[in-house]
């Protein structure tokens, strides 16, 4: 049976900048992912996508490691803006 073909080119060229929101406030380093990636991430409010690396062993329980960011659960909430908006 034949399968319709995804629009690769879509996938690759909707990915969007996110700033890793590790536990060090100071780091705003980017992170691509797309929009999917991006909205399966706040489901809870102690999880973050991260760039890879970042995790704080003592706090950070790694879920997910993808090849561009990671996603983590928190034992504590961050006290970072969450509105992922871009710094004026
Ligand atoms: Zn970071």
């Amino acid at each position: 049976m034949r399968v319709q073909a995804l629009p690769e080119k879509d996938m690759h060229e909707s990915m969007d900048i996110y700033l890793c929101e590790c536990s060090d406030r100071r780091c705003a380093d980017p992170i691509g992912m797309t929009r999917p990636e991006y909205e399966a991430v706040p489901a809870v409010p102690v999880r973050f996508a991260i760039a890879l690396d970042h995790e704080n062993p003592e706090i950070d329980r790694v879920l997910i490691e993808k090849p561009r960011f990671a996603t983590v659960e928190s034992s504590m909430e961050r006290g970072k803006d969450r509105s992922r908006q871009r710094s004026p």
